[in-house]
């Protein structure tokens, strides 16, 4: 099913999202993982893509199993620019292959070690996003940045940025992650303001490790509230209560985003059944997926 149906539900959903192993190793679990995840029933289940190797050449695989074994809408990740155009011609190909239906288009972060853009390769998400549309019939998402994408000073000028990119043919953005709603909020109007009227989902993330913290540090920009940086003090150095924590202060999060009319979430579930698990017991009595 394509999620801009899907979004026309109006009803409260939960999206989950998986990653693909780092080595073919890994592989075999994160398909447990994910099947679990699956097996919540969530509105559908998005899985990232890497810059290279491994990860990379997983996405269209896992996304395949979720929609062809486990049942479930699936969404693949697609990153532009550490690639080739002809590569990234490629993995399209695959998707139609495998009736993937549901993109993310992304441009990716910026590779240190070459000059940015190389020859033949895309500059911007905006460019993938043309390059899709006319390559079939897909349900095409993209990722926008309550916060201002780290690379753009004014939060006005990501703004501008993110109407053209919905204007090359956008069904739906995700967001990246907030932990104080009012940011979401706040985004939401100034972008409906700008006239980009695509459906957005925003991202949470239940931060149920110390490791991730320290990864969401390294994400500019990203404000901790006061509320968060207690229950990180308190627990961060028990895993088993800092999960609770972690849990409890993402459900309370989606809890506020659905009173306030948002009906679809998308969480950033890392691999990790019992974390989706628990959200979804959360939440029992207001989200029926
Ligand atoms: P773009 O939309 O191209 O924007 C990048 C920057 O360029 C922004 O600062 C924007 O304002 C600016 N810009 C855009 N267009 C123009 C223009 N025409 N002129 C001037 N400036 C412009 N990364 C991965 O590697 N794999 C993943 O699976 C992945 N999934 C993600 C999912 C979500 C929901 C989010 C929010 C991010 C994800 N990322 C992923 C990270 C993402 O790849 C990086 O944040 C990357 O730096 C930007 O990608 P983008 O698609 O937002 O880029």
């Amino acid at each position: 099913m394509k999620i801009r149906d899907i979004l026309k539900i109006e009803e409260p959903h939960i999206s989950f999202e998986v990653f693909p192993p780092k080595t073919d190793a890994g592989y075999d679990s994160v398909l447990a993982a994910t099947e679990k995840i699956a097996a919540l029933k969530p509105s559908f289940i998005s899985v990232t893509y890497g810059a290279g190797g491994g990860t990379s050449k997983n996405t269209v695989s896992i996304a395949s199993h979720i929609k062809k074994d486990f049942g479930v809408t699936s969404l693949a990740h697609l990153t532009c620019v550490s690639s080739t155009k002809e590569v990234v011609h490629q993995v399209i190909d695959r998707l139609k292959e495998e009736g993937i239906e549901n993109v993310l288009a992304l441009r990716g972060d910026i590779p240190a070690e070459h000059e940015f853009p190389l020859p033949n390769h895309y500059r911007y998400a905006s460019e993938l996003i043309e390059d899709i549309r006319g390559q079939g019939d897909f349900c095409i998402g993209a990722a926008c940045y309550p916060e201002g994408h780290v690379e753009t000073e004014h939060k006005k000028d990501d703004i501008i940025n993110l109407k053209h990119k919905v204007d090359c043919g956008v069904d739906f953005l995700t967001t990246q992650m907030f932990f104080d709603n009012h940011i979401l909020y706040n985004f939401l109007y100034r972008i409906r303001e700008k006239g980009i009227t695509v459906p957005v989902l925003p991202g949470i993330m239940p931060v149920t490790n110390k490791k991730q913290i320290a990864r969401i540090g390294g994400l500019s920009g990203t404000i901790l509230p006061e509320r968060f940086r207690a229950i990180v003090d308190r627990f961060g150095d028990n895993p088993a209560a800092m999960q609770q924590a972690g849990i409890a202060y993402a459900t309370d999060q989606i809890i506020d985003l659905i009173a306030n009319g948002i009906n679809h979430i998308h969480v950033y579930s890392m691999n990790k059944p019992e974390v989706a698990a628990a959200i979804i017991r959360n939440l029992s009595e207001i989200v029926k997926n």
